[in-house]
């Protein structure tokens, strides 16, 4: 019997984890950022519109087959173990992704992979948006990542072309609005680019998220990197801003060029203060912050920035205001992964609150104390 499965790439972003993926691109067309491993050693490769529009069929095929389960009101879980079981590794994974997606995601996102999915022939992209749009009418959110400097290449028409088609949001990591903090990253972008793809974005009416990196220019440049990331921010007022803290990560360029001089990595309290200073340098946009990954130290720094930005700044500032021993208690309880705010380090077990302190007693100086939480750090990265 012919299997029926459908191409699911190994990467995402970590707020589509209850998305439906569609493989339409393979790899990145680039490749080459300094601090980035994720698709290193494979080649950019774009699936024929053919085979990503069978894969669409095969994805309402398994949605069908699972509400035959449903009574209207929840899904027999013994027959909809019985059909898993049924099947192939292969379709396994395709069937386990539909109903978590039917269950966790009421079917209204997807996000089209991998790196750089807008780069491809418009023609092709819309073709593959209709029929998406067409088989799986529940969609509300079509996602993907898209490149400041390929998405340039398009005109405003073009990113009209992709709205009406069914593409609803586009994520770059603009990492950083500073020209050579792109250079030391080669991210192969420029501001100038960035501001360009955002604004034609915005004017087909497209959500567009941004991810800036807070510390990606290492101390020498971090003043720069908060001040004119703010200003490209501030000439596109985009949707969504999502931080991801910079570090440094092993077998990387980047690993190599911080054993030199031409790159010293920012404190863990330091890239808060450049986050804070961007923060403050943003102004007249809606934008919403979002502080979504374990990798940001303040969990909570998040908001709309005309309402909220007040409020962030001074929850940011009550933190870096703190006692020295109360900020690393909260740092190294949230580099452990605790689920707490450094307001609330009171409801903390005392035997795990007696661990922390009993760590950082026995730190000896600055730098041990630096490398302790990069090694945490790293494991999230
Ligand atoms: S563009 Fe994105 S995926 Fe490609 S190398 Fe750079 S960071 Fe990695």
């Amino acid at each position: 019997m012919e299997k029926r499965t459908f191409a699911i790439g190994n990467i995402r972003p970590p707020f589509h984890a209850n998305s439906l993926l569609l493989q339409v691109t393979e790899n990145c067309t680039w490749n080459r950022c300094n601090f980035c491993t994720l698709y290193r050693g494979g080649q950019f490769k774009m699936r024929s519109a053919e085979d990503v529009k069978k894969d669409i069929d095969t994805v309402a095929y398994y949605r069908d087959k699972i509400f035959e389960k449903y009574d209207g009101k929840d899904f027999d879980m013994d027959k909809i173990m019985r059909e898993y079981s049924s099947l192939s590794v292969e379709e396994k994974n395709c069937y386990a992704m539909v109903f978590n997606w039917i269950r966790s995601d009421n079917m209204k996102t997807v996000f089209l992979q991998d790196a750089n999915t807008t780069s491809i022939r418009l023609d092709v992209i819309t073709d593959i948006l209709r029929h998406l749009r067409k088989i799986l009418p529940s969609l509300e959110v079509v996602s993907s990542y898209g490149r400041a400097d390929t998405l340039t290449r398009l005109d405003v028409d073009g990113f009209k072309a992709l709205k009406e088609a069914g593409l609803t949001m586009i994520h770059s990591g603009y990492e950083s609005g500073c020209n050579d903090v792109l250079k030391l990253l080669n991210k192969g972008t420029t501001r100038e680019q960035q501001i360009e793809a955002g604004q034609k974005i915005k004017a087909a009416g497209i959500d567009f998220n941004v991810f800036y990196m807070p510390g990606s220019g290492g101390k020498a440049l971090s003043e720069r990197n908060a001040i004119e990331t703010a200003d490209v921010i501030n000439q596109i007022d985009p949707e969504y801003i999502r931080i991801r803290t910079f570090v440094v990560k092993p077998q990387t360029p980047m690993w190599e060029i911080a054993k030199g001089n031409d790159f010293q990595e920012l404190t863990d309290i330091e890239k808060l203060q450049e986050l804070v200073l961007m923060t403050e340098n943003l102004k007249g946009i809606k934008s919403y912050l979002i502080s979504d990954h374990i990798i940001n130290l303040l969990p909570r720094f998040e908001g709309y920035i005309n309402k909220d930005k007040e409020d962030m700044l001074r929850y940011a500032k009550e933190f870096l205001n703190l006692p020295k021993n109360k900020q690393m208690e909260f740092q190294l309880a949230r580099r452990l992964c605790y689920n707490v705010d450094y307001n609330m380090m009171n409801y903390m077990p005392s035997e795990d609150m007696t661990q922390i302190r009993e760590v950082i007693k026995n730190i000896s100086s600055p730098q041990e104390w630096e490398e302790l939480l990069r090694r945490y750090l790293r494991q999230y990265i």
